[in-house]
């Protein structure tokens, strides 16, 4: 019987990690399909206090993986593939093994959206990305696409033109969603064209295995033609990994989880923490902070049981 299972290994994960492991509830910690979360996927991170010049991102992961791991929390490798919260102990299953657990700190965080295609799925990592920050520089010189026109299109559009030579944004509407100040600055630059009322309706050439340009569909005259191009950025947002917790937690519209009081879920001893919470700020700064909101949480419940043996 655990004390406090995480599921998760991004930066709120591994920071509730080394809060438990410090209030010494040896935590088991799932690192999950994505390990590491979204740093992971990303290179230079400007914005975490405390390093002036800034830090890789795989490497502040690594360097949090270490911290919690020096103060005793468990690692395993793998995805959880059910729980049930009916009742307590929690059961968190991976396969055929059964772990129980007293808390449960969730931190499974929001993966980014696709367009559905078969083609975009096959050339994933060969021309086709979700992370400008991480393939950005394989551009360099190169015609590429974005598609989106929300907040993370214009900052991966206004990013790419450091190393493309051209960024065409495709959008299905004919006004971005963008805030004012990312609209402005994507109209600025010289670099960001835009394609309006247009869908991607297949990536090619997958029997080539790399991107040689897309098809485009006028989603008002239904007109479809041919774009040659080397890379093809998704930015149309992020969904939270949630499918194992429907019908046990509450959940926002968008499958977000519902939080309140700091950390607490609707289930009583079930805490979340990161992305699969937030819907607003997905920083990794207010991650690691919810990270450790969760874990005093998850501590004090334990207390206020007076179930938290501690090791
Ligand atoms: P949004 O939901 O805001 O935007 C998604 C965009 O993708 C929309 O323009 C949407 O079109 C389009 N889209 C969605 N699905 C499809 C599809 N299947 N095919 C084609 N287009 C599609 O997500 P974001 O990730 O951009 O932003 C989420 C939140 O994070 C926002 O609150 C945003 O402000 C914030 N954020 C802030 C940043 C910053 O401040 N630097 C950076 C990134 C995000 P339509 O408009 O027609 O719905």
């Amino acid at each position: 019987m655990r004390n406090a299972v995480i599921i998760g290994s991004g930066c709120a994960g591994l920071t509730a990690a080394i809060y438990t492991a410090r209030a010494n509830l040896s935590p088991l910690l799932i690192r999950g399909h994505e390990a590491g979360g979204q740093l992971s996927l990303t290179t230079l991170v400007e914005n975490y206090p405390g390093f002036p010049k800034g830090v890789q991102g795989p490497e502040l992961i690594d360097m949090m993986q270490k911290q919690a791991a020096e103060f005793g929390t468990e690692f395993l490798e793998g995805n959880v593939t059910r729980v049930d919260l009916s009742q307590r102990p929690f059961v968190v299953g991976m396969g055929s093994e059964n772990i129980e657990t007293r808390t449960l700190i969730i931190a499974s965080g929001a993966s980014a959206k696709m367009l559905g295609l078969e083609s975009e799925r096959k050339l994933l990592g060969h021309g086709v990305s979700t992370c400008a920050t991480c393939d950005g520089f394989f551009f360099r010189g190169k015609p590429i696409v974005v598609v989106g026109g929300g907040d993370t299109a214009a900052e991966e559009s206004l990013f790419l033109t450091r190393f493309a030579s051209e960024v065409a944004v495709i959008h299905r509407r004919d006004q971005l969603r963008a805030s004012k100040i990312m609209q402005d600055r994507m109209r600025r630059n010289e670099k960001i064209k835009f394609i309006w009322n247009s869908t991607v309706t297949d990536v090619l050439d997958v029997d080539q295995g790399y991107v040689t340009g897309i098809k485009l569909k006028n989603v008002q005259t239904g007109e479809e033609r041919l774009r040659p191009t080397e890379g093809v950025f998704i930015g149309i947002g992020h969904s939270p990994n949630t499918d194992l917790f429907k019908g046990q937690i509450e959940m926002d519209e968008l499958g977000y989880l519902k939080t309140h009081q700091g950390s607490r879920t609707s289930v009583a001893g079930v805490f979340a923490a990161g992305d699969v919470q937030d819907r607003v700020y997905r920083q990794a700064i207010t991650a690691a902070g919810s990270g450790c909101m969760a874990a005093i949480d998850a501590e004090r419940f334990l207390e206020s049981e007076g179930t938290g043996d501690r090791v």
